[in-house]
């Protein structure tokens, strides 16, 4: 059996090896957003919305499509947004404390359903989020960057819809695909309304790039926004401009989200350090304890999904447990 980590163990935050990014040239905006801005082939299309910074302390998405804006890349057709979204929690990024701008009163993707954008709730999420759900609601093809705790092979999180694990496969970025329902805590911009409709046709992506301050999540940040934006048909693989993809990597079988693991209590402690993509060969083997309960795996060759204990408190998701499709 595995041995237990110690109780208490502080959860130490990993290295910030990759700069923050300076964005305050894309407060003022001709959408009269803050942070929203547009690129408007002046032809029918798609309406793509790229959106970074839903969590204020992932960057590489935001220094990605900071990058894109600036790059002088057209759309074919139709029309590209692109929104920093919690830019409240990012303006207090401190490098010596950097999980701690994850949000200001709340998760800003736990906002996400009618009842609570319209709603009498107030926190400066929810106040953030208002503003940006009129360009959430025309969006026909939604891409939001993320980036996670711990180092960790790139995933793309497509909710349950066929048409958005199809989309994802078709990338040739090589991430993981997860399929998964979301969060009882609250429903994620990605899952907001008619994204989720099964009778319709939105397509909406979320991607989880790598550690948040790993250098590698910056490439492929810039490598999944260009191979979607491609696959959109918005831009042809020859406006790419040269190093912003990576080879095609062709996608693994989904991973189908069985189970969330969700804390009890403070003492939730991993029996090692995981880190996401390890099999649990056996049903029954030890996963983690959550003060004196045992949680196992309830089957052979469950894989571990985002591990994590660096936003540890009761109710919140420490790992997902999903099954090879
Ligand atoms: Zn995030």
């Amino acid at each position: 059996m595995a041995e237990l980590m110690p109780e208490n163990t502080p959860a130490k935050a990993h290295a910030v090896q990759l700069q923050a990014p300076t964005i305050t040239s894309r407060a003022a905006s001709a959408t009269g957003v803050d942070y929203v801005h547009e690129l408007d082939s002046g032809r029918q299309g798609p309406e793509v919305l790229v959106t970074a910074l839903v969590h204020g302390n992932e960057y590489s998405g935001a220094t990605a499509l900071d990058a894109f804006l600036g790059s002088g890349i057209r759309p074919r057709k139709g029309r590209i947004t692109g929104a920093f979204c919690n830019v409240a929690a990012f303006a207090r990024f401190d490098p010596a404390s950097p999980d701690a701008s994850r949000f200001v009163d709340e998760d800003f993707n736990r906002v996400w359903s009618l009842e609570r954008l319209g709603g009498s709730g107030q926190s400066s999420e929810l106040e953030r989020a208002r503003v940006l759900r009129p360009f959430v609601e025309r969006a026909t093809y939604l891409l939001d960057l993320h980036s996670m705790h711990e180092p960790c092979e790139p995933l793309l999180v497509t909710g349950l819809l066929q048409r958005n694990i199809d989309f994802a496969q078709s990338l040739g970025l090589g991430a993981q695909v997860i399929v998964d329902a979301g969060h009882d805590d609250g429903v994620r911009m990605r899952d907001f309304d008619r994204l989720a409709d099964p009778a319709r046709s939105e397509i909406a992506l979320l991607l989880e790039a790598g550690q948040h301050w790993d250098p590698s999540s910056l490439q492929t940040a810039r490598n999944a926004l260009m191979r979607f934006l491609v696959a959109s048909g918005m831009i042809e693989s020859g406006d790419v401009p040269p190093g912003w993809t990576l080879p095609d990597v062709p996608a693994p079988r989904p991973l189908v989200v069985t189970h969330r693991i969700v804390a009890k209590s403070m003492a939730f402690r991993f029996v090692q350090d995981f880190r996401g993509g390890e099999v649990i060969a056996r049903a029954g083997e030890l996963i983690a304890w959550d003060g004196g309960e045992p949680i196992v795996a309830p089957y052979d060759g469950c894989v571990l999904i985002m591990p994590s204990v660096k936003q540890l408190r009761p109710g919140v998701t420490t790992v997902r447990l999903g099954r090879r499709a």
